[in-house]
This record gives structure tokens, C-alpha cells and sequence, in this order.
């Protein structure tokens, strides 16, 4: 993965760290940062993992992660999103958390701090995450019966845990708890109504996110993509479906309630309905580089400033620089896409 060693010298507004929000070239507001803590996984789902021990990058301590996002959050960033690898797996995610939780973002409210999780470990862990800070979870579930979701994570076991993860996240008092579920045509894709009926019956919000050129073993064919309006159609088949209005500008999923206002489903769809034009994200990987598009040719290493003994000043400043570079948008499925070399896991989701 090439790194643009050339933005130490490029000219850059620094205005934005005045104004306490950070703009892109194009004009777009960054709030959202997600931090992959690990690239470590206890899953070894299809569509993400070759099954085999994918390739591991440095992971860093929570001291260097820390440092890092702070600098973020000094520039502007309000949402900070804990991912992986499977961040559960962290020995030091509750020490994290309530760090992270007690930050003010830079208008002075407490940032809004969320994690990304296959769900394997939560039932003993919501109510220790939600005691330490955390605002708002969401777990990984790829289908509602049990032979399908172990075929996809390959762990024997994995469903119940996963099941009993998200009840314990529900009771824990951290909002609704958001599922998502990856479709692959031909391997998920019956799940659609099942897991409509799951959203009313557990009380959570299903979204359904279109297959992306991710993985590590290169599965990725546009036919395997399960559009969003085919997912609408289905489901609306069996439940009569309403468009919610979204939470916010930048929000990745569509939004859908059912008619008789029990329960919520979202789709994200970036396949088939990019929304790029209101990306608000960067990210951070688990070795500390920046990472201004999931589908990025070309990364940041912040952490190596960081070793070479930048001060916070510098951090920030080659923060403002990488973010400035920041893509126009995605290419997937247009002729020459090149895929990025690094897959999910590592670049965290
Ligand atoms: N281990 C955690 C989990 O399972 O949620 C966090 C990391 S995982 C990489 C984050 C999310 O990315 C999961 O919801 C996963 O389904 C999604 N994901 C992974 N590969 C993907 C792909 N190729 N296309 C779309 N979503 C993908």
C-alpha cells in the first residue's frame, strides 16, 4: 500500500482548527472517525477472511490510539467509532471507552463514542461498556438461522453467543441496538424477511449493507450484490414499508419503518446508491494510517509522525493534510476499479 510521503510539504488552510470543524477539498464537513483497535478477529466470515490467518499488522497501544484520535477530536471529528478486527477482543477496551467518554468534541459536547462488533463476546460485556461510556452498539449478524450465520462465521457456536450478545446490549441501556447484515446473493439472501421479522420481534434496527469489493479472498462479482431496491421489494412483499426521514445529512443507511410503526429497518447501499457526496468519515487503521475512503489507493501514516516525534501541533497538521486529499468519490464497478490491497478487516469497517 503506497503512502504519500509528499503531503509533509504540501500547503495546507489551517483555518479549519480555528473554526473547530474540519473540511475536506470538496467542501464536505468530517465528523465521523472510525478506529480499527485490532485486526484480530475471532471470526472468519466468508465474505471478509480467505479462513486462513489473514495477514496481521502492528497493533498499537491504547496510549498511541488514543493520542491519535485526539487529535482528531481537537480538529473537529464528534463521532468516534470503535471497530476492527473484532474490538471486543481488546483487553483494554473498557479502559478505552471511558477515556474516549469523558472528551468534549470541539462545540463542547460529549463525543458521541459507538462500536462495531460480531456481537461473540458482548453478553458479558455490554453492561461493564455501558457503565464506562459507551452511547450506542452495533453487532454484526449476517443471518437469523442458525446453519446459515455459522456457515458464514465458520464458528461453531457462534449464533447463540451472538443472540445472547445483542439481548444483553438491549438490556444494558445503550438505545436501540443497530444489526447489520451483509447480503450475498445465493448464500444470505433468503434472510431478508427472517430478519424483517427479527427487527420487530427483538426491537432493534436491521440494515442491510450491499456486498463491497472488500474482502481478502477477492469474492467480490457485481452479481453478488444484493441491490437495495430488490431488498425494498422484498420486504415489502411481506411488511408494507414507509421511508423514514434521515437522522442526519451523512447518514449511510436509507431508512424504512413498517406500517403499523413496529420496528426499523435500514439499507446502506453503496453499491448501487453511493453517497459520497455526504461522506462525513475517515479512518484509522490498526497500524495507525490514515485512511481518507474505504476504497483508497493510498494511505497516511500518521502513526509513523507520530514516532518520528511530532508534536500535537504536527499531528494535527498532517491530519489537515491527509484529510484535504480526501477522495470525490468511489469507483467501484467502473472500469479500471482497482481494489484496495487491504480488505475490511484490516482497514476496519
Ligand atoms: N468484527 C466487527 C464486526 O463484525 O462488526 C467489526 C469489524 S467488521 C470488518 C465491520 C463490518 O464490516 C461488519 O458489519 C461486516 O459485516 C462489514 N463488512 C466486512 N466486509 C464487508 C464487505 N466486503 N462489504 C460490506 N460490508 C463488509
Amino acid at each position: 500500500m503506497a503512502t504519500l510521503p509528499q503531503i509533509d510539504q504540501m500547503p495546507v488552510d489551517l483555518s479549519a482548527r480555528v473554526q473547530g470543524r474540519l473540511f475536506d477539498s470538496h467542501g464536505r464537513v468530517i465528523t465521523d472517525l472510525r478506529v480499527s483497535i485490532t485486526d484480530r478477529c475471532n471470526y472468519k466470515c466468508v465474505y471478509c477472511r480467505t479462513g486462513q490467518v489473514g495477514a496481521q499488522y502492528a497493533e498499537l497501544t491504547t496510549a498511541e490510539y488514543l493520542r491519535m484520535i485526539r487529535a482528531f477530536v481537537e480538529l473537529g471529528i464528534e463521532k468516534v467509532r470503535l471497530t476492527g478486527g473484532e474490538p471486543l477482543l481488546r483487553k483494554d477496551l473498557l479502559q478505552m471507552v471511558r477515556e474516549l467518554s469523558s472528551w468534549r468534541t470541539t462545540s463542547g459536547q460529549p463525543l458521541d463514542l459507538a462500536i462495531t462488533t460480531n456481537g461473540h463476546l458482548l453478553e458479558s460485556l455490554a453492561r461493564p461498556l455501558k457503565e464506562a461510556g459507551l452511547t450506542r452498539i452495533t453487532v454484526s449478524m449476517d443471518a437469523v438461522d442458525e446453519a446459515t450465520f455459522e456457515r458464514v462465521t465458520r464458528i461453531h457456536g457462534s449464533f447463540h453467543a451472538v443472540v445472547r450478545g445483542i439481548r444483553a446490549a438491549q438490556q444494558a441501556g445503550m438505545g436501540r441496538v443497530k444489526v447489520n447484515c451483509v447480503l450475498l446473493r445465493g448464500f444470505n439472501d433468503d434472510q431478508i424477511e427472517g430478519f424483517a421479522e427479527f427487527a420487530r420481534r427483538e426491537d432493534v434496527i436491521v440494515r442491510f449493507i450491499e456486498f463491497m469489493p472488500l474482502g481478502e479472498d477477492r469474492l467480490w462479482s457485481p452479481e453478488i450484490v444484493v441491490p437495495l431496491r430488490e431488498i425494498v421489494n422484498r420486504l415489502s412483499a411481506v411488511f408494507p414499508l414507509l421511508p423514514l426521514t434521515p437522522n442526519s445529512a451523512s447518514e449511510t443507511a436509507r431508512r424504512y419503518g413498517f406500517s403499523d410503526g413496529v420496528g426499523e429497518i435500514g439499507i446502506i447501499a453503496p453499491v448501487t446508491q453511493a453517497f459520497c457526496g455526504a461522506c462525513s468519515r475517515v479512518r484509522l487503521t490498526s497500524d495507525g494510517k490514515i485512511r481518507t475512503c474505504l476504497f483508497s489507493n493510498f494511505e497516511h501514516d500518521l502513526y509513523r509522525q507520530m514516532r518520528n516525534g511530532a508534536s500535537d501541533e504536527g499531528l494535527q497538521e498532517y491530519i489537515l493534510r491527509a484529510v484535504d486529499k480526501k477522495e470525490a468519490r468511489h469507483h467501484i464497478g467502473e472500469p479500471g476499479f482497482l481494489k484496495p490491497s487491504r480488505s475490511m478487516v484490516h482497514i476496519g469497517g
